[in-house]
């Protein structure tokens, strides 16, 4: 990544906060769209232990920070401290950025449009579709509420723990009104009819260093796959993508998700729309620095 020349008395302060933060590609992102676009900015990790939300909160708006990003596991217990809520963030129950305002931070969910966007950048579309979605976590709760906003037909969800796919799905259906998120346990995939599904993997299981593992370890279960979207980018190439392009389906990796939440939170703070061209230009950053780290690993 380009480095960013100079900081000084007028630079502003971005960050994420989280727990952990230090393995976040979003400093690379943010700080190169700062250097690219002449923005005299600079993007910080904040790690933010158990306990110490609240006053991490207070404590940026003190010293002056302008915006943050917010991850695992602070998406929603960071709403109670926050000076008003966007209405796509309050309906999904999750904000992952913060914007300075004069009374303090405002925020924002872009994971559902950073998806969105990047569905669409693969040419995968989502209306009318019946989609599999693996997992209830953070990550699963923006893509259910997509669905819903997108109007997909049916949604198999399928949990390791009923009861967290079960609360989720409730959510959902009732805010959409309609019935169209069917929860399930994950050992039930078999259950599922026989049938060609876009499959949207939003669990933890592949992840770097356990890449040689995927969340559902049967080829016959990706036979039922036309196309694949693994959250994960870390490996590249993951072992459900390559489950599912064995299977003959398509397989893509969550890394243009994470790049397009990115721009818009950087668009939120900036007031700015971040040109096509250098989304696609970091974007080959990302996958030559993802590249050498797994083989450095
Ligand atoms: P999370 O809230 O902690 O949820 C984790 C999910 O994974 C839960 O559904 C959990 O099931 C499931 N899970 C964990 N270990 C499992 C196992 N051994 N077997 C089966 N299921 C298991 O995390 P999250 O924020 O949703 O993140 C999930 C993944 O998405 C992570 O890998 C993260 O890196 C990725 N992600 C990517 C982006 C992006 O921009 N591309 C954004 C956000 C997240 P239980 O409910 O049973 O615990």
């Amino acid at each position: 990544m380009d480095k960013y020349k100079t900081i000084n008395g007028e630079s502003k302060i971005y960050g994420i906060i989280g727990n952990p933060v230090c393995h976040s590609k979003s400093p690379q992102i943010h700080n190169t769209l700062s250097y690219r676009l002449g923005n005299n900015a600079v993007y910080v990790p904040f790690p933010v232990k158990e306990g110490e939300l609240e006053a991490a909160v207070k404590g940026a708006y003190c010293c002056g920070i302008q915006g943050m990003n917010v991850t695992i596991p602070y998406k929603s217990e960071v709403m109670q401290y926050l000076d008003g809520i966007d209405d796509i963030a309050a309906k999904i129950g999750a904000v992952n950025t913060l914007h300075r305002t004069d009374k303090g931070y405002r925020g924002y969910n872009t994971d559902m449009k950073g998806l969105c966007l990047a569905l669409e950048a693969e040419g995968i579309t989502l209306e009318q579709e019946e989609v599999i979605l693996l997992g209830a976590g953070g990550a699963a709760r923006s893509a259910a509420f997509l669905c819903g906003e997108k109007g997909v037909n049916r949604v198999y969800l399928l949990n390791r723990t009923k009861e967290k796919g079960e609360l989720l799905a409730g959510q959902v259906n009732k805010i959409y009104q309609r019935d169209f998120i069917i929860p399930m346990l994950l050992t039930d995939y078999k259950e599922i009819p026989d049938k060609k599904f876009l499959a949207i993997q939003a669990t933890d299981v592949g992840l770097h260093p356990n890449a040689e593992h995927a969340v559902i370890e049967d080829v016959l279960f990706y036979n039922k796959i036309h196309t694949g979207y693994d959250l994960i980018y870390t490996p590249w190439e993951t072992k459900f993508m390559s489950y599912i392009r064995s299977g003959g389906g398509k397989a893509y990796n969550g890394m243009k998700m994470l790049l397009y939440q990115a721009v818009l939170s950087y668009e939120i703070w900036n007031g700015v729309r971040v040109p096509k061209e250098e989304v696609d230009r970091i974007y080959v950053q990302l996958k030559t620095i993802s590249d050498i780290e797994v083989r450095n690993c």
